[in-house]
């Protein structure tokens, strides 16, 4: 079956990793058809905007992008690209699989985890007044002993709506993928409403998969630590957009760092799947930083396509190139500056010569 997928190359180090991810994933042999579209810093001037309408049209068109790394440009009046499409999109699930493979340096080769953070609501909703402003005197007045007259304030939006469906998305995600736990994350004991309705929705979905998924919570703070200590004994973790933040770093962080750490962001309606890291502009154009990132998010695509074996075909021959530690790229060899490392480029092909 051909599938039509849009593949946005980004900016700075995206494009040469869009065609490294291009390479390992079309050795696969699924048939897809690239529906290539420019977005970023650097097509501004032809556009008059990072994020050309024809992207969003072509994402919704598709349902399924692959996508480079865009710079956030400051000071220009733009907002994150990157951002606007989850907006727009409405992708409300940001999965970050946090798994490690032989060959990468991490202390914690037990590390098989899955992190799905609420993409839209929390502290990120931008719901934030200026310490003075007439909107922070009004919401002080509510509590005057509780809010001091210099301080801003942030609004934390949690709904049941917005929990139920990211933790229905995780049982989901887990029952599609063999998974056996899912573990709520939260602060309820402290945030008894917002966080406390992360916990009381999550329980209703935890009830429509028991005997099937296991359940439990963990609050936030106990789970750095436990992370740290046993990241064997979690499995797939939900929780709302400012936790997930962080702990999908320090996810990133058990297994090796953000050279490896692919993610998706998943909505009803599209799916755009990218690596966690940025664009690292410095090393743009040098054909040298890791592409296992942007290959594995390739990876979860195939398997969100359906292309299961394919899928796993990618994910072992990247793993037998990491594991070997011969067509790795620099940040992959114990000493970063071992003239035997190779580039982005010639580790896709690598990674393309095991499916041979
Ligand atoms: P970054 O992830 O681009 O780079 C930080 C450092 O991490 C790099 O200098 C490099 O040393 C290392 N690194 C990153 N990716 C690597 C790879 N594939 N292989 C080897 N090393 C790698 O973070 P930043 O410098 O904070 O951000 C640069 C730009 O990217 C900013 O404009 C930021 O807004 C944007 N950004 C975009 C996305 C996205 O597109 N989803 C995500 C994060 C940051």
């Amino acid at each position: 079956m051909k599938h039509r997928v849009t593949l946005i190359p980004g900016d700075g180090v995206g494009p040469e990793l869009a065609e490294a991810a291009r390479i390992a994933i079309e050795a696969t042999g699924v048939d897809i058809e690239w529906d290539v579209q420019e977005a970023g810093a650097e097509v501004m001037e032809k556009y008059g905007t990072p994020l050309p309408d024809s992207v969003l049209e072509s994402i919704r068109r598709n349902k399924v992008a692959l996508k480079g790394p865009i710079t956030t440009p400051i000071g220009t009046g733009f907002r994150s690209v990157n951002v606007a499409l989850r907006q727009e999109l409405d992708l409300f699930a940001c999965v970050r699989p946090c798994k490690y493979y032989p060959g990468v340096k991490s202390r914690y080769p037990e590390t098989d985890i899955v992190i799905i953070r609420e993409n839209t609501e929390d502290l990120y909703a931008g719901v934030e007044f200026e310490a003075g402003s007439e909107q922070a005197k009004t919401i002080r007045s509510w509590a005057p002993e509780k809010i001091r007259e210099d301080a801003a304030i942030s609004i934390k939006p949690i709904s049941a709506e917005g929990t139920r469906r990211i933790v229905k998305f995780a049982f989901e995600y887990a029952k599609a993928n063999n998974r056996r736990k899912v573990t709520a994350v939260s602060k309820a004991n402290i945030m008894k409403y917002t966080d406390g309705l992360f916990y009381q929705v999550a329980r209703e979905v935890a009830k429509e998969y028991e005997g099937e998924i296991e359940y439990e919570e963990v609050l936030v703070d106990a789970i750095c630590m436990q992370l740290v200590q046993k990241p064997g004994n979690y499995d797939v973790l939900v929780m709302p957009n400012l936790y997930g933040d962080i702990v999908s770093d320090l996810g990133a962080g058990l297994v090796g760092g953000l050279g490896v750490a692919p993610g998706a962001n998943i909505g009803d309606e599209a799916a755009v799947f990218e690596a966690t890291h940025g664009s690292a502009p410095k090393y743009k154009g040098q054909n040298k930083v890791n592409p296992t990132a942007l290959i594995l998010s390739g990876m979860l695509m195939l398997r969100h396509l359906g292309e299961w074996e394919a899928a796993q075909r990618l994910e072992q021959a990247v793993a037998a190139v990491l594991a070997e530690g011969r067509h790795v790229t620099y940040d992959l060899k114990e000493d970063r500056n071992d003239p035997t490392a190779v580039g982005t480029l010639e580790m896709a092909k690598a990674i393309a010569a095991k499916m041979a």
